[in-house]
């Protein structure tokens, strides 16, 4: 079959998967390299040590799969309002975990492209690519001023997944970059993480703080966390193209319920598990869970919230144990 043949069969089969868009990249895209090196050089990945390990393979598609000729990118749509609650979790993580729904699909298309004579590896998040650019050179739309993936008809509201295959495909036209002279997000930015245009320090996210990092949350960045107890969809939600967002067809993205964050101080392990079983919060666990929550509390808590937090003043871990200290302290000094 010829390259552009092959590639159109292959959108029909992904967006017959219930994928929303999908695009070819070449093999050798640029991932914009240089810039990459020099994110990590500058230690602006925070604690993320495995994105420092082998940034080659990263940058070169060939150094993962040698006999790789071109590169599919696809997007889920995950947009949903957040519902009603006193406090916030990033939207993509109110379901379930994308990582499950996502890669399912992704072998369900590889077991296609098998039949068609390649060999593929496909990737959702946790592989040796660099997704957003790699969204960019496969035409889905463009790395915005936040650095993250727009697309014209979804917005900023996209999982990525990534298949390296052998098949010889024809590489999609690419997208303008369509973000002009607005800096809604860089503005919006509680913690003034974006640097500057398409440069994100992670140090300074409070996705990457309240979800990567494993100790306690530097204290200047406590009050501007607010109510956020799980990431940041702040310099999302300000982007003007999210205007034509569409909810979700995917069912199994719809919010779990959300419980009183007072309640959830008091949990076992156990209790954490069972409650964010196949959502992306569990992986966070509960110590790092309390700390997020201790914070938010410190931030919108009331009276009625003190009990809670004062009986895990004496926790034996200390970064639990400091957050109660500082939460009880912001809260006191409220009311
Ligand atoms: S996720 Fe939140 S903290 Fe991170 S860059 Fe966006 S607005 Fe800033
Ligand atoms: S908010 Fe504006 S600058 Fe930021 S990504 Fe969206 S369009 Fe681009």
């Amino acid at each position: 079959m010829e390259p552009v043949a092959l590639r159109e069969r292959l959108r029909a089969e992904a967006l017959a998967m219930g994928f929303d868009v999908f695009g070819v990249a070449p093999v050798h895209a640029d991932v914009r390299a240089d810039y990459f090196r020099q994110w990590i050089a500058d230690g602006m990945h925070g604690d993320m040590d495995w994105l420092a390990k082998n940034p080659e393979r990263r940058t070169d598609a060939t150094r993962v799969l040698p006999a790789a000729r071109s590169i599919i990118v696809v997007g889920l749509n995950y947009y949903q309002p957040h519902p009603p609650a006193a406090y916030r979790i990033a939207k993509y993580a109110l379901g379930a975990d994308y990582h499950d729904v996502m890669l399912r699909r992704l072998k369900k298309l590889c077991g296609v492209m098998r039949t068609l004579g390649g060999d593929q590896k496909p990737y959702v998040d946790t592989g040796p690519v660099l997704e957003k650019p790699l969204a960019a050179e496969a035409g889905l739309g463009w790395q915005g001023k936040s650095t993250i993936l727009l697309q014209r008809g979804f917005g900023t509201w996209l999982f990525l997944g990534v298949i390296l295959t052998t098949l010889e495909l024809e590489p999609s036209p690419k997208e303008p970059h369509r973000c002009g002279t607005c800096t809604r997000c860089i503005d919006a930015c509680p913690t003034a993480a974006i640097v500057a245009p398409y440069q994100l320090d992670a140090r300074r996210c409070l996705a990457y703080l309240t979800i990567e990092h494993d100790g306690p949350i530097p204290e200047e960045f406590r009050r501007p966390l607010g109510d956020r107890v799980f990431g940041c969809d702040e310099c999302l939600d300000v982007c003007p193209w999210n205007r034509w967002a569409k909810a979700t067809q995917e069912a199994r993205f719809a919010p779990r319920a959300l419980p009183a964050l007072r309640e959830t101080l008091a949990w076992t392990d156990e209790q954490f598990v069972e409650h964010f079983r196949g959502t992306p919060v569990k992986r966070l666990g509960l110590r790092r869970w309390q700390r997020n929550a201790l914070t938010v509390l410190g931030n919108t808590g009331t009276a009625a919230d003190l009990p809670a937090i004062r009986a895990l003043l004496g926790h034996v871990d200390p970064m639990v144990a400091e957050h109660a200290v500082w939460a009880e302290r912001e809260l006191v000094a409220r009311s």
